[in-house]
């Protein structure tokens, strides 16, 4: 296997045909001028200290990895080991990003920093890093998630930023997408756009990328060090996909071990309720980049599904699908019965409660387990802590 893909994207943005910036020519100056700051400042020795004293001291960096052993007796087959991306401040993998965006803004010089939200998780951990940082943060989020997510939305609130509730349309994340980007349109020379994923125009799947491949670098030496070895398969859920190329790219020349992703089949990969875009999609642009997404025949990204609210984004990541077409990375699905299902089974083994996005990777990691041999082993980013599921899985399951 070559080392292409680490040079990847191109200068334009690409990674093979999927990527890119697929925006206004205005816009595209500014996406410019934002890569162009990154590329600068990446390579100094003055801001990577800053981020990583900040992943240290302030995330709780390196996440421990984890032998989740009764887990893996219970499965009967490979040994599985979870990389503890839950146990970060703020309580999932985000806040890797979310402080690499806030840091370039400030470096910048611009004057706020403007996201969308739809559960509140981008939300919280961006308002985390702004009140950090020291930068002002406005985060639009749609009338009925504010309703439904309370804790998130005071601590949003608590933590200082400008919270903008969006009255139009559906309401919800689709809405609050259009709003905060007006927004930033009224300003975008001093206003700084924090994408929360792997997604979007150039270069934001490559810095955020960059910005979560910590966890693959601490995972794979971890790894080496307590086993004397590689682990056999990497997995991962994958909404956007940060989380997942967080952990993967550390490993992607790692020729013997198998990467996998798995996305939400929600209620069932033949109803229109999932949210499978590796699986089900087809190529085309989406929120300013090139990537398989879920569309209606006029190419309008659908509405999507999934249990876990972080994980229903109609498009992905576009270096995960130039990764699916060579066939690095694989993709596979897991439905919501087996995601509560996992989430369920790892509380009461190892008495760790997962995120509802994180419980899809261990439920495809719990059936693959029990067809590998003892000798073998699974590594699972365990993106997030489930404390903001636990209502809902009590009612779901009426506990
Ligand atoms: C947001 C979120 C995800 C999905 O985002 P990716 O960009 O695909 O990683 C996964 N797990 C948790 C805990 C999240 O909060």
């Amino acid at each position: 296997m070559t080392t292409q893909f680490l040079e990847m994207p191109d200068e334009k943005g690409y990674f093979g045909e999927y990527g890119g910036q697929i925006i206004p020519p205005e816009l595209k100056a500014i996406m410019d001028n934002i890569n162009d700051a990154y590329e600068e400042v990446r390579k100094t020795e003055a801001f990577q200290n800053e981020l990583h004293e900040l992943y240290t001291d302030y995330v709780g960096r390196p996440s421990p990895l984890f032998h989740a052993r009764r887990l893996s007796n219970r499965q009967g087959g490979a040994q599985i080991f979870l990389k503890r991306e839950d146990l970060n401040h703020t309580g999932a993998h985000k806040i890797n990003h979310c402080l690499g965006e806030a840091l370039l803004a400030k470096h910048m010089g611009k004057k706020k920093v403007l996201a969308e939200t739809g559960a509140g998780q981008h939300g919280v951990a961006l308002a985390t890093a702004c009140a950090l940082v020291g930068i002002d943060c406005e985060i639009h989020m749609g009338e009925i998630d504010i309703r439904k997510e309370h804790p998130n939305v005071t601590k949003m609130k608590i933590l200082g930023c400008t919270l903008v509730p969006v009255s139009r349309g559906t309401r919800t994340l689709k809405d609050a997408v259009d709003s905060a980007f007006e927004e930033y349109l009224k300003d975008p020379v001093n206003f700084f756009y924090a994408i929360g994923s792997v997604v979007g125009p150039h270069p934001f799947p490559r810095m955020v990328r960059d910005f979560q491949s910590i966890v693959g670098k601490e995972a794979r030496a971890q790894f080496l060090e307590k086993r004397g070895r590689l682990p056999d398969v990497v997995t991962a859920c994958v909404g956007g996909g940060s989380n997942a190329i967080g952990i993967f790219t550390e490993f992607l020349t790692d020729e013997k071990v198998r990467l996998v992703g798995v996305e939400p089949a929600g209620k069932g990969l033949d109803t229109p309720e999932h949210a499978a875009t590796m699986t089900k999609g087809v190529k085309g642009a989406i929120h300013g980049f090139e990537c398989y997404n879920l569309q209606d025949q006029e190419g309008n990204p659908l509405p999507v599904y999934s249990i876990a609210s972080g994980l229903d984004y109609p498009g992905v990541g576009p270096q995960h699908c130039y990764l699916k077409d060579i066939g690095r990375v694989q993709y596979e699905t897991v439905d919501d019965k087996q995601c509560v299902d996992a989430f369920m089974v790892l509380s009461r083994t190892e008495g760790i409660i997962p995120a509802l996005e994180s419980a899809h990777a261990i439920a495809w990691a719990m059936k693959a387990a029990g067809e590998m041999s003892a000798e073998e082993s699974i590594l699972i980013n365990l993106s997030g802590r489930g404390d903001k599921d636990v209502d809902f899985v009590s009612d779901y399951l009426s506990l």
